[in-house]
């Protein structure tokens, strides 16, 4: 009972002064979230319900993770806070353990507060590294919400925000699903995407493009996994033309598909790396730009004009060491892989055939999204693009009744639970969710 009168409490507290990000202030009724472990929530209202979307923070470990709980406290009583300019334990053991991660020459770590600063940081050190401005970015992506990730986010949020570009050159990326090329097979979608990215490169100057950014797989804006060789491909063109290539794992690292970092399933090695979410599960705000050796020594004797007070804050770093060091031990990654060939791929397959109103699923790892169509021949999605339509709202409450919660964005949902989610309650959620799709069915059957 008092559980229920805090959650009360809290719900009217923050209809009064929270501002939420993305939101209609006044159209919007949050779920309070009371108590949480594993990978259940408590809704503030004596309900229970799977967390299918690890709070979008990418808890990787699942809420209140023993060890990683005990590594915060033990630093709090430590250390907790740590002025940029000074070196500290649980910061530098954090670097080690990220950098020993990624390829041989990626050594080197900036810590931010999160994954949108860390773009920002990164595309900095890319034009000041070849002396360039210009930055090629992916129409269907998300880097964040700050004046130039914004701007190198390719969905429709940009539109409202500053429009000044800031050098900024879109492209479209490899989408076999929906081809941007007419393509209908991976290998002609590889080939013309990779046609497309050297022609867009030609004509804006490969000597003006200091950089590219990229998600390794796509997160927010629909879990669509390059199609082989194309990030090969992606690679061979910035070597071609001195352009840094930055990879985005902000969302895919960190285990989120089955590997430390998503782009480890191709055959490539960016120049730069940013990373946020998942690297201490998101128990306190951490992201960063790990940097190869070349590009960090652009900065060897020269300064890099850029900080955060809270650069490597030690209560985040803690909480890094400890849950990187809790993946590895318990076996986390190779947990993913099994859910992914044994339950993720069969079931949404399964889930695929029987519902009309889906028509692609897709994924790696534990990060897989269902796409919701009107027409399966058309592709017509389900909610127009950059709108939310009511169908999937409806969806979403379905979910949340019958004791689950995924991510929507426009006519997807994402199914992306803590990695170690147990079996059953991994089919209890994509129960939940083949249940909840009945409405998206009726919805395409009532056109
Ligand atoms: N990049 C990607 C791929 C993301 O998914 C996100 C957050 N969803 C960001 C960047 C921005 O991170 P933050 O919200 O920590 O600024």
């Amino acid at each position: 009972e008092s559980q229920m009168e805090a959650g009360r409490r809290a719900y009217e507290l923050d209809r009064k002064h929270v501002f939420h990000s993305w939101s209609a202030q006044e159209q919007i009724d949050p779920m309070t979230v009371v108590d949480a472990e594993g990978s259940w929530m408590w809704d503030g209202e004596g309900k229970k319900v799977l967390d299918l979307a690890s709070q979008l923070i990418f808890t990787n470990l699942g809420h209140k993770h023993p060890k990683v709980v005990e590594a915060v406290k033990q630093q709090a009583e430590e250390l907790c806070t740590i002025a940029p300019q000074h070196a500290n334990g649980a910061r530098s053991e954090a670097a080690r353990l990220i950098t020993d991660r990624l390829a041989n020459d990626l050594n080197h770590v900036f810590f931010t507060n999160g994954g949108a600063d860390a773009n920002e940081h990164a595309v900095r050190m890319a034009r000041l590294h070849t002396g360039r401005h210009k930055v090629l970015s992916a129409y269907r992506a998300y880097h964040g919400g700050t004046h130039l990730a914004i701007n190198l986010t390719g969905d429709p949020r940009r539109f409202a925000s500053d429009r000044a570009s800031d050098g900024v050159v879109h492209f479209f990326p490899a989408y076999t699903y929906r081809s941007h090329f007419g393509s209908e097979t991976e290998e002609q979608e590889t080939e013309r995407a990779l046609n497309h990215l050297r022609d867009v490169m030609m004509l804006e100057g490969t000597d003006q493009v200091a950089a590219i950014v990229l998600e390794a797989i796509p997160g927010t804006a629909g879990i669509y996994v390059p199609p082989p060789g194309y990030m090969e491909g992606v690679r061979k063109l910035c070597d071609e033309h001195g352009i840094i290539m930055i990879l985005d794992e902000v969302m895919a690292g960190f285990g989120r598909a089955g590997k430390w970092f998503a782009h480890q399933h191709f055959d490539v090695e960016p120049d730069i790396v940013t990373f946020a979410k998942g690297v201490n599960s998101g128990y306190v705000p951490m992201g960063g730009v790990v940097m190869d050796d070349s590009i960090y020594a652009t900065f060897a004797d020269r300064a890099y004009p850029g900080g955060l007070t809270y650069s490597g804050h030690p209560l985040a770093a803690a909480a890094a060491v400890a849950a990187i060091e809790a993946m590895e031990s318990e076996g986390v990654l190779e947990h993913v892989q099994r859910l992914s060939e044994e339950v993720f791929g069969p079931r949404l397959a399964e889930i695929k055939a029987k519902h009309p109103s889906v028509g692609d699923v897709r994924g790696v790892g534990a990060f897989w999204a269902i796409e919701l169509v009107q027409d399966r021949d058309t592709k017509e999605p389900i909610a127009p693009y950059g709108q939310t339509a009511s169908v999937m709202k409806d969806i979403m409450a379905e979910c949340r009744s019958r004791g689950a919660v995924p991510f929507m964005n426009m006519n997807r949902l994402h199914i992306c639970p803590p990695l170690n989610i147990t079996r059953e309650d991994l089919n209890f959620g994509l129960d939940v969710v083949d249940e909840a799709l009945k409405l998206a069915d009726d919805f395409v059957d009532r056109k």
